[in-house]
Protein backbone atom coordinates (compact mmCIF):
# COMPACT_ATOMS: atom_id res chain seq x y z
CA UNK A 1 0.00 0.00 0.00
CA UNK A 2 1.34 3.59 -0.85
CA UNK A 3 0.90 6.63 1.28
CA UNK A 4 0.10 9.43 -0.71
CA UNK A 5 2.69 11.97 0.45
CA UNK A 6 -0.11 15.03 -0.27
CA UNK A 7 0.74 18.48 -1.43
CA UNK A 8 4.54 19.12 -1.37
CA UNK A 9 5.00 21.47 1.58
CA UNK A 10 6.19 24.92 -0.02
CA UNK A 11 10.36 25.67 0.80
CA UNK A 12 11.25 27.40 4.15
CA UNK A 13 12.55 30.97 2.88
CA UNK A 14 15.34 31.72 4.93
CA UNK A 15 15.80 36.29 5.02
CA UNK A 16 18.70 36.05 2.85
CA UNK A 17 16.56 34.12 0.51
CA UNK A 18 13.53 36.61 0.71
CA UNK A 19 16.84 39.22 -0.31
CA UNK A 20 17.94 37.39 -3.23
CA UNK A 21 13.54 37.44 -4.26
CA UNK A 22 13.84 40.93 -3.90
CA UNK A 23 16.82 41.38 -6.33
CA UNK A 24 15.77 38.96 -8.98
CA UNK A 25 12.97 36.39 -8.76
CA UNK A 26 15.69 34.08 -10.92
CA UNK A 27 18.40 34.62 -8.33
CA UNK A 28 15.69 33.25 -5.92
CA UNK A 29 14.94 29.94 -7.76
CA UNK A 30 18.35 29.40 -8.80
CA UNK A 31 19.73 29.42 -5.00
CA UNK A 32 16.80 27.20 -4.04
CA UNK A 33 17.22 24.93 -7.00
CA UNK A 34 19.95 24.86 -9.14
CA UNK A 35 22.45 26.21 -6.31
CA UNK A 36 25.41 24.20 -8.27
CA UNK A 37 25.06 26.95 -11.31
CA UNK A 38 26.51 29.41 -9.07
CA UNK A 39 30.16 30.49 -9.47
CA UNK A 40 32.11 30.00 -6.42
CA UNK A 41 32.78 33.59 -4.44
CA UNK A 42 36.29 34.84 -5.13
CA UNK A 43 38.89 35.92 -3.21
CA UNK A 44 37.26 39.41 -2.38
CA UNK A 45 33.79 38.10 -1.56
CA UNK A 46 35.43 35.74 1.08
CA UNK A 47 37.07 38.63 2.12
CA UNK A 48 33.90 40.62 2.42
CA UNK A 49 32.22 37.47 4.34
CA UNK A 50 34.73 37.22 6.79
CA UNK A 51 34.72 40.91 7.27
CA UNK A 52 31.36 40.52 8.31
CA UNK A 53 31.80 38.27 10.84
CA UNK A 54 34.60 39.91 12.32
CA UNK A 55 32.07 42.68 12.44
CA UNK A 56 29.38 41.15 13.98
CA UNK A 57 31.77 39.60 16.74
CA UNK A 58 32.81 42.76 17.86
CA UNK A 59 29.38 44.37 17.66
CA UNK A 60 28.32 41.78 20.28
CA UNK A 61 30.94 43.71 23.00
CA UNK A 62 28.53 46.37 22.50
CA UNK A 63 25.91 44.44 24.21
CA UNK A 64 27.21 43.06 27.84
CA UNK A 65 25.55 39.91 29.14
CA UNK A 66 24.69 38.97 25.42
CA UNK A 67 23.63 35.03 25.00
CA UNK A 68 25.12 34.12 21.66
CA UNK A 69 22.60 31.16 20.02
CA UNK A 70 25.73 29.44 18.29
CA UNK A 71 23.33 26.44 16.87
CA UNK A 72 23.89 26.76 12.93
CA UNK A 73 21.47 25.83 9.74
CA UNK A 74 21.99 22.77 10.74
CA UNK A 75 20.16 22.39 14.29
CA UNK A 76 17.32 25.18 13.38
CA UNK A 77 14.86 23.29 15.79
CA UNK A 78 17.31 23.39 18.82
CA UNK A 79 18.08 27.06 17.68
CA UNK A 80 14.27 28.15 17.56
CA UNK A 81 14.17 26.10 20.98
CA UNK A 82 16.72 27.67 22.71
CA UNK A 83 15.95 31.63 21.36
CA UNK A 84 12.09 31.04 22.57
CA UNK A 85 13.80 30.14 26.49
CA UNK A 86 16.03 32.88 26.35
CA UNK A 87 13.50 35.54 25.29
CA UNK A 88 11.57 34.18 28.34
CA UNK A 89 14.37 34.64 30.62
CA UNK A 90 13.81 38.23 32.55
CA UNK A 91 17.74 37.91 33.40
CA UNK A 92 18.85 37.70 29.55
CA UNK A 93 19.31 41.30 28.56
CA UNK A 94 20.33 40.38 24.74
CA UNK A 95 20.10 37.50 21.81
CA UNK A 96 22.74 36.96 19.40
CA UNK A 97 22.17 34.92 16.20
CA UNK A 98 18.29 34.61 17.59
CA UNK A 99 16.09 31.71 15.72
CA UNK A 100 12.53 32.73 14.95
CA UNK A 101 10.38 31.66 12.41
CA UNK A 102 6.83 32.61 11.44
CA UNK A 103 4.81 32.26 7.89
CA UNK A 104 7.42 30.03 6.16
CA UNK A 105 10.09 32.28 6.69
CA UNK A 106 13.35 31.84 8.78
CA UNK A 107 15.35 34.00 10.40
CA UNK A 108 18.24 34.57 12.64
CA UNK A 109 18.90 38.24 14.12
CA UNK A 110 22.39 39.44 14.75
CA UNK A 111 21.42 41.07 17.83
CA UNK A 112 17.56 41.20 19.74
CA UNK A 113 18.02 43.53 22.86
CA UNK A 114 15.79 43.79 25.52
CA UNK A 115 13.88 47.06 26.16
CA UNK A 116 11.58 46.14 29.14
CA UNK A 117 8.71 44.13 28.23
CA UNK A 118 9.81 44.32 24.55
CA UNK A 119 12.69 44.07 21.73
CA UNK A 120 14.77 46.03 19.81
CA UNK A 121 15.76 44.72 16.84
CA UNK A 122 18.93 45.40 15.58
CA UNK A 123 20.89 44.35 12.28
CA UNK A 124 24.72 44.77 12.20
CA UNK A 125 26.05 45.67 8.97
CA UNK A 126 29.94 46.30 7.97
CA UNK A 127 28.78 49.14 5.22
CA UNK A 128 29.58 52.68 6.36
CA UNK A 129 25.39 54.14 5.74
CA UNK A 130 21.86 52.75 5.75
CA UNK A 131 21.19 51.42 2.47
CA UNK A 132 17.81 50.46 1.38
CA UNK A 133 18.80 46.66 1.01
CA UNK A 134 19.04 47.23 4.83
CA UNK A 135 15.48 48.29 5.43
CA UNK A 136 14.49 45.75 2.95
CA UNK A 137 16.37 42.80 5.69
CA UNK A 138 15.39 44.47 8.67
CA UNK A 139 11.62 44.46 7.29
CA UNK A 140 11.11 40.87 6.70
CA UNK A 141 13.17 40.50 10.27
CA UNK A 142 10.27 42.79 11.66
CA UNK A 143 7.48 40.84 9.99
CA UNK A 144 8.90 37.48 11.48
CA UNK A 145 9.32 38.88 14.75
CA UNK A 146 5.39 40.37 15.06
CA UNK A 147 4.11 36.81 13.25
CA UNK A 148 5.84 35.31 16.15
CA UNK A 149 4.12 37.34 19.12
CA UNK A 150 7.25 39.64 19.68
CA UNK A 151 5.71 43.30 18.41
CA UNK A 152 9.56 44.84 18.04
CA UNK A 153 10.20 48.10 20.20
CA UNK A 154 12.08 49.45 17.49
CA UNK A 155 14.21 48.16 14.44
CA UNK A 156 17.60 49.49 14.00
CA UNK A 157 20.66 49.20 12.09
CA UNK A 158 24.19 49.25 13.77
CA UNK A 159 26.85 49.99 11.18
CA UNK A 160 30.24 51.23 11.07
CA UNK A 161 31.15 54.87 11.95
CA UNK A 162 33.44 56.07 9.35
CA UNK A 163 34.26 59.11 11.26
CA UNK A 164 35.91 57.19 14.22
CA UNK A 165 39.24 58.27 14.90
CA UNK A 166 41.06 54.13 16.54
CA UNK A 167 43.32 55.52 19.34
CA UNK A 168 44.83 51.87 19.53
CA UNK A 169 44.43 48.78 21.39
CA UNK A 170 41.03 47.19 21.62
CA UNK A 171 38.52 48.99 19.32
CA UNK A 172 35.55 50.85 21.43
CA UNK A 173 32.40 49.51 19.81
CA UNK A 174 30.48 52.22 21.07
CA UNK A 175 32.27 53.97 19.26
CA UNK A 176 33.18 52.37 16.19
CA UNK A 177 29.07 51.47 15.28
CA UNK A 178 27.08 53.94 15.20
CA UNK A 179 23.10 52.84 15.51
CA UNK A 180 20.10 54.37 13.42
CA UNK A 181 16.56 53.99 14.10
CA UNK A 182 15.28 52.45 10.98
CA UNK A 183 11.63 52.05 12.59
CA UNK A 184 9.57 54.57 10.03
CA UNK A 185 11.80 53.34 7.10
CA UNK A 186 10.81 49.99 8.16
CA UNK A 187 7.24 50.27 8.98
CA UNK A 188 6.68 51.71 5.10
CA UNK A 189 7.96 48.21 4.03
CA UNK A 190 6.08 46.04 6.23
CA UNK A 191 2.70 45.83 4.50
CA UNK A 192 3.99 44.34 1.16
CA UNK A 193 5.91 41.79 2.66
CA UNK A 194 2.71 39.22 2.58
CA UNK A 195 2.39 39.86 -1.07
CA UNK A 196 5.92 39.17 -2.15
CA UNK A 197 6.23 36.49 -0.28
CA UNK A 198 3.59 34.78 -1.60
CA UNK A 199 4.76 35.80 -5.35
CA UNK A 200 8.12 33.97 -3.99
CA UNK A 201 6.21 31.23 -3.23
CA UNK A 202 4.46 30.69 -6.29
CA UNK A 203 8.26 31.47 -8.43
CA UNK A 204 9.28 28.39 -6.17
CA UNK A 205 7.12 26.16 -7.11
CA UNK A 206 6.65 26.82 -10.62
CA UNK A 207 8.99 23.81 -11.99
CA UNK A 208 11.23 26.29 -13.88
CA UNK A 209 13.33 29.07 -13.23
CA UNK A 210 11.40 32.35 -14.48
CA UNK A 211 12.65 34.18 -17.57
CA UNK A 212 14.46 36.89 -16.86
CA UNK A 213 16.79 38.98 -18.74
CA UNK A 214 20.55 39.62 -17.26
CA UNK A 215 20.50 43.07 -17.13
CA UNK A 216 22.04 46.11 -14.58
CA UNK A 217 19.77 44.82 -11.51
CA UNK A 218 22.40 41.66 -11.66
CA UNK A 219 24.72 43.99 -9.97
CA UNK A 220 22.87 45.45 -7.28
CA UNK A 221 22.63 45.35 -4.30
CA UNK A 222 25.00 42.19 -4.16
CA UNK A 223 26.75 41.04 -7.72
CA UNK A 224 24.90 37.68 -8.26
CA UNK A 225 27.16 34.38 -8.84
CA UNK A 226 24.28 33.07 -11.52
CA UNK A 227 25.95 35.99 -13.76
CA UNK A 228 28.10 33.42 -16.01
CA UNK A 229 25.43 30.89 -16.24
CA UNK A 230 22.54 33.03 -17.44
CA UNK A 231 24.87 35.18 -19.95
CA UNK A 232 26.64 31.74 -20.90
CA UNK A 233 24.67 32.20 -24.66
CA UNK A 234 25.09 35.69 -24.60
CA UNK A 235 27.14 36.76 -28.42
CA UNK A 236 30.72 38.20 -27.29
CA UNK A 237 29.26 41.69 -29.12
CA UNK A 238 26.31 41.79 -26.52
CA UNK A 239 24.86 45.05 -26.28
CA UNK A 240 24.79 45.04 -22.72
CA UNK A 241 29.05 45.82 -22.98
CA UNK A 242 28.28 49.34 -24.57
CA UNK A 243 29.92 51.14 -22.35
CA UNK A 244 28.34 53.77 -19.88
CA UNK A 245 24.95 53.09 -21.86
CA UNK A 246 22.05 51.63 -19.34
CA UNK A 247 20.02 53.64 -21.00
CA UNK A 248 20.69 53.29 -24.53
CA UNK A 249 21.30 49.36 -23.98
CA UNK A 250 18.54 49.16 -22.91
CA UNK A 251 16.63 50.92 -25.38
CA UNK A 252 18.19 49.22 -28.41
CA UNK A 253 17.65 46.09 -26.72
CA UNK A 254 13.68 46.63 -26.41
CA UNK A 255 14.38 47.87 -30.58
CA UNK A 256 15.47 43.64 -30.39
CA UNK A 257 18.93 44.64 -31.21
CA UNK A 258 20.93 42.35 -29.23
CA UNK A 259 24.47 42.86 -30.49
CA UNK A 260 26.81 46.09 -30.90
CA UNK A 261 27.46 45.39 -34.36
CA UNK A 262 23.70 45.49 -35.03
CA UNK A 263 23.45 49.10 -33.72
CA UNK A 264 21.84 51.44 -36.49
CA UNK A 265 24.21 54.22 -37.90
CA UNK A 266 21.97 56.84 -37.06
CA UNK A 267 21.80 56.06 -33.18
CA UNK A 268 22.78 58.90 -31.67
CA UNK A 269 26.27 57.50 -29.29
CA UNK A 270 29.01 59.31 -27.73
CA UNK A 271 32.65 59.20 -28.47
CA UNK A 272 33.36 56.28 -26.58
CA UNK A 273 30.04 54.52 -27.52
CA UNK A 274 31.34 54.58 -31.43
CA UNK A 275 34.77 53.57 -31.29
CA UNK A 276 33.40 50.01 -29.58
CA UNK A 277 30.73 49.98 -32.08
CA UNK A 278 33.43 50.92 -34.76
CA UNK A 279 35.67 47.78 -33.15
CA UNK A 280 38.30 49.12 -35.12
CA UNK A 281 41.58 50.34 -34.25
CA UNK A 282 41.99 53.89 -34.05
CA UNK A 283 45.17 56.50 -33.27
CA UNK A 284 44.59 59.88 -32.67
CA UNK A 285 46.95 62.42 -35.04
CA UNK A 286 47.95 63.89 -31.76
CA UNK A 287 48.94 60.45 -29.90
CA UNK A 288 52.88 61.23 -30.05
CA UNK A 289 52.87 64.86 -29.03
CA UNK A 290 51.12 63.38 -26.29
CA UNK A 291 53.16 60.80 -25.40
CA UNK A 292 56.34 63.17 -25.91
CA UNK A 293 55.31 65.26 -23.49
CA UNK A 294 57.06 63.28 -20.94
CA UNK A 295 60.39 64.51 -19.30
CA UNK A 296 63.61 61.46 -18.56
CA UNK A 297 64.13 59.60 -16.82
CA UNK A 298 60.17 58.39 -16.80
CA UNK A 299 59.16 56.91 -13.78
CA UNK A 300 56.13 54.48 -13.93
CA UNK A 301 55.06 54.28 -10.37
CA UNK A 302 51.87 52.93 -8.73
CA UNK A 303 50.65 52.47 -4.68
CA UNK A 304 48.56 49.18 -3.51
CA UNK A 305 46.89 50.20 -0.27
CA UNK A 306 44.87 48.33 2.54
CA UNK A 307 41.63 49.58 3.66
CA UNK A 308 39.65 47.87 6.82
CA UNK A 309 36.32 48.62 8.39
CA UNK A 310 37.83 48.05 11.74
CA UNK A 311 41.11 50.31 11.71
CA UNK A 312 44.44 48.78 11.84
CA UNK A 313 46.40 51.52 13.34
CA UNK A 314 46.29 53.83 15.97
CA UNK A 315 45.57 57.93 14.39
CA UNK A 316 43.55 55.79 11.25
CA UNK A 317 39.36 56.09 10.84
CA UNK A 318 37.42 52.94 9.31
CA UNK A 319 37.68 52.72 5.66
CA UNK A 320 40.80 54.46 5.27
CA UNK A 321 43.21 53.50 2.43
CA UNK A 322 46.30 53.15 3.32
CA UNK A 323 49.39 52.67 0.92
CA UNK A 324 51.58 49.74 2.07
CA UNK A 325 53.30 49.18 -1.47
CA UNK A 326 54.51 50.81 -4.29
CA UNK A 327 56.53 49.71 -7.16
CA UNK A 328 58.64 52.09 -9.67
CA UNK A 329 59.80 51.34 -13.05
CA UNK A 330 62.37 53.96 -14.09
CA UNK A 331 63.39 54.36 -18.03
CA UNK A 332 65.83 56.74 -18.80
CA UNK A 333 66.41 58.47 -22.13
CA UNK A 334 68.43 55.42 -23.38
CA UNK A 335 65.73 53.32 -22.64
CA UNK A 336 67.37 51.17 -20.03
CA UNK A 337 64.92 50.34 -17.36
CA UNK A 338 65.41 50.05 -13.06
CA UNK A 339 62.62 48.68 -10.74
CA UNK A 340 62.46 50.14 -6.98
CA UNK A 341 59.79 48.64 -4.75
CA UNK A 342 58.85 48.57 -1.26
CA UNK A 343 56.30 46.30 0.83
CA UNK A 344 55.98 47.52 4.33
CA UNK A 345 56.22 44.02 6.48
CA UNK A 346 56.70 45.73 9.67
CA UNK A 347 53.15 45.62 12.18
CA UNK A 348 53.07 49.61 12.27
CA UNK A 349 51.39 52.06 10.51
CA UNK A 350 52.93 52.10 7.20
CA UNK A 351 52.52 55.45 5.45
CA UNK A 352 55.70 56.80 6.96
CA UNK A 353 58.13 54.17 5.66
CA UNK A 354 56.07 54.41 2.42
CA UNK A 355 56.24 57.60 2.19
CA UNK A 356 60.14 58.40 2.89
CA UNK A 357 61.30 55.12 0.46
CA UNK A 358 59.25 56.53 -2.46
CA UNK A 359 60.36 60.04 -2.39
CA UNK A 360 64.04 58.27 -2.19
CA UNK A 361 62.54 56.43 -5.48
CA UNK A 362 61.18 58.94 -8.02
CA UNK A 363 64.21 61.58 -6.77
CA UNK A 364 64.22 65.08 -7.92
CA UNK A 365 64.23 64.42 -12.03
CA UNK A 366 61.58 62.94 -14.38
CA UNK A 367 57.60 62.58 -15.29
CA UNK A 368 56.27 60.16 -13.15
CA UNK A 369 53.67 58.16 -15.10
CA UNK A 370 50.83 56.79 -13.73
CA UNK A 371 47.58 55.20 -14.46
CA UNK A 372 44.48 56.93 -12.72
CA UNK A 373 44.57 59.87 -9.93
CA UNK A 374 44.41 57.73 -7.18
CA UNK A 375 48.55 57.81 -6.88
CA UNK A 376 47.46 61.87 -6.47
CA UNK A 377 44.95 61.26 -3.58
CA UNK A 378 47.42 58.66 -2.47
CA UNK A 379 50.30 61.24 -2.40
CA UNK A 380 48.55 64.08 -1.00
CA UNK A 381 46.95 61.86 1.76
CA UNK A 382 50.56 61.04 2.92
CA UNK A 383 50.98 65.04 2.65
CA UNK A 384 48.51 65.42 5.30
CA UNK A 385 49.43 62.59 7.17
CA UNK A 386 53.20 63.42 7.97
CA UNK A 387 53.48 67.62 8.10
CA UNK A 388 57.70 67.16 7.95
CA UNK A 389 57.24 65.25 4.40
CA UNK A 390 54.57 67.66 2.88
CA UNK A 391 56.39 69.76 1.00
CA UNK A 392 58.72 67.40 -0.79
CA UNK A 393 55.31 64.80 -1.33
CA UNK A 394 53.29 67.80 -2.92
CA UNK A 395 56.20 68.40 -5.55
CA UNK A 396 56.07 64.87 -6.34
CA UNK A 397 52.26 65.07 -7.00
CA UNK A 398 52.96 68.50 -9.45
CA UNK A 399 55.28 65.83 -11.53
CA UNK A 400 52.79 63.21 -12.32
CA UNK A 401 51.66 62.54 -15.65
CA UNK A 402 48.45 60.40 -16.29
CA UNK A 403 48.53 57.83 -19.06
CA UNK A 404 45.31 57.23 -18.80
CA UNK A 405 43.41 60.07 -20.19
CA UNK A 406 45.68 60.54 -23.35
CA UNK A 407 44.96 56.95 -23.89
CA UNK A 408 41.35 57.20 -23.62
CA UNK A 409 41.72 60.28 -26.03
CA UNK A 410 43.88 59.36 -28.68
CA UNK A 411 43.97 55.53 -28.88
CA UNK A 412 41.11 52.54 -28.92
CA UNK A 413 41.88 48.49 -29.64
CA UNK A 414 38.88 46.94 -30.48
CA UNK A 415 40.14 44.16 -27.69
CA UNK A 416 39.53 46.46 -24.92
CA UNK A 417 35.85 45.95 -25.46
CA UNK A 418 34.98 49.73 -24.31
CA UNK A 419 37.29 49.18 -21.11
CA UNK A 420 40.38 51.04 -20.52
CA UNK A 421 40.78 49.47 -17.11
CA UNK A 422 44.96 47.75 -17.14
CA UNK A 423 43.28 44.47 -16.28
CA UNK A 424 41.54 44.88 -20.11
CA UNK A 425 44.44 47.00 -21.85
CA UNK A 426 47.52 45.30 -21.20
CA UNK A 427 46.11 41.72 -22.73
CA UNK A 428 45.54 44.11 -25.70
CA UNK A 429 49.20 45.85 -26.03
CA UNK A 430 51.01 43.83 -24.27
CA UNK A 431 49.72 40.68 -24.06
CA UNK A 432 52.90 38.79 -22.35
CA UNK A 433 52.37 41.26 -19.42
CA UNK A 434 48.54 40.02 -18.40
CA UNK A 435 47.59 39.44 -15.24
CA UNK A 436 46.70 35.25 -16.18
CA UNK A 437 50.08 33.93 -14.23
CA UNK A 438 49.78 35.72 -11.15
CA UNK A 439 47.91 35.45 -8.08
CA UNK A 440 46.43 38.57 -7.18
CA UNK A 441 44.45 39.98 -9.83
CA UNK A 442 42.84 42.96 -8.31
CA UNK A 443 43.40 45.97 -5.47
CA UNK A 444 40.80 44.52 -3.59
CA UNK A 445 42.40 41.04 -3.12
CA UNK A 446 46.04 42.63 -2.79
CA UNK A 447 44.60 44.30 0.42
CA UNK A 448 42.94 41.26 1.57
CA UNK A 449 46.12 39.57 1.22
CA UNK A 450 47.89 42.25 2.94
CA UNK A 451 46.05 41.85 5.96
CA UNK A 452 46.31 38.06 6.44
CA UNK A 453 49.80 37.91 5.65
CA UNK A 454 50.19 40.67 8.56
CA UNK A 455 48.81 37.82 10.90
CA UNK A 456 50.39 35.28 9.59
CA UNK A 457 52.29 33.42 11.32
CA UNK A 458 54.05 30.84 9.27
CA UNK A 459 57.39 32.35 8.15
CA UNK A 460 57.14 30.61 4.51
CA UNK A 461 53.27 31.41 4.05
CA UNK A 462 54.20 35.24 4.82
CA UNK A 463 57.00 34.79 2.17
CA UNK A 464 54.56 33.59 -0.40
CA UNK A 465 51.98 36.37 -0.10
CA UNK A 466 54.51 39.15 0.19
CA UNK A 467 56.26 37.52 -3.13
CA UNK A 468 52.22 37.50 -4.76
CA UNK A 469 51.75 41.11 -3.77
CA UNK A 470 55.13 42.28 -5.39
CA UNK A 471 54.43 40.48 -8.36
CA UNK A 472 51.60 42.56 -8.79
CA UNK A 473 52.63 46.09 -8.08
CA UNK A 474 55.88 45.31 -10.68
CA UNK A 475 53.24 43.87 -12.95
CA UNK A 476 50.83 47.62 -12.98
CA UNK A 477 54.01 49.25 -13.53
CA UNK A 478 56.10 47.61 -16.28
CA UNK A 479 52.70 47.53 -17.83
CA UNK A 480 52.74 51.41 -17.73
CA UNK A 481 56.42 51.11 -19.79
CA UNK A 482 55.45 48.71 -21.82
CA UNK A 483 51.89 50.41 -22.72
CA UNK A 484 54.22 53.96 -23.44
CA UNK A 485 56.44 52.34 -25.88
CA UNK A 486 54.10 50.40 -27.79
CA UNK A 487 51.47 53.52 -28.31
CA UNK A 488 54.66 55.56 -28.93
CA UNK A 489 55.87 53.06 -31.86
CA UNK A 490 51.92 52.56 -33.33
CA UNK A 491 51.95 56.16 -33.26
CA UNK A 492 54.86 57.19 -35.28
CA UNK A 493 54.35 54.14 -37.55
CA UNK A 494 50.64 55.78 -38.19
CA UNK A 495 52.24 59.20 -38.83
CA UNK A 496 55.25 57.79 -41.16
S1 LIG B 1 22.43 36.88 -13.14
FE1 LIG B 1 20.80 38.38 -13.13
S2 LIG B 1 19.12 37.45 -14.24
FE2 LIG B 1 20.51 35.82 -13.65
S3 LIG B 1 19.74 35.10 -11.70
FE3 LIG B 1 21.27 36.61 -11.25
S4 LIG B 1 20.19 38.51 -10.99
FE4 LIG B 1 18.80 37.11 -12.05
Amino acid sequence: MTTDPGPARPPRISKSKFLSGLQCEKRLYLELHAPHLATAPDDRQQSMFDMGQEIGILAHRRFPGGVLVAETHRHVSVALEKTAALMADPLVPAIFEGALQYDGVLIRVDVLERAGPSWRLIEVKASARVRAVHLDDLAVQTYVLRGAGFDPAGSFLMHINRHYAYPGGDPEPVQLFLIDDCTEAVGERLPGIPARLERMRSVLAGGRAPEIEPDSHCHSPHACRFWAHCTASKPARWIYYLPGAGNVARRLRQQGIDTIDAIPPQTPLTHAQRRVRDNVEWISPRLAEKLQAVRYPVHHLDFETVMSAVPLYAGTRPYQPLPMQWSNHTETADGALRHTARLCLSPQDPREEIAVSVLESVGEEGSICVYSDSEAHILKSLADAIPRLRNDLLRVVRRLWDLLPVLQSHYYHPDFQGSFSLKSVLPALAPSLDYGDLEIRDGATASMIYRTMLAETDWVERQRMAGALDAYCARDTLGMVELRRTLLRKARSAAS
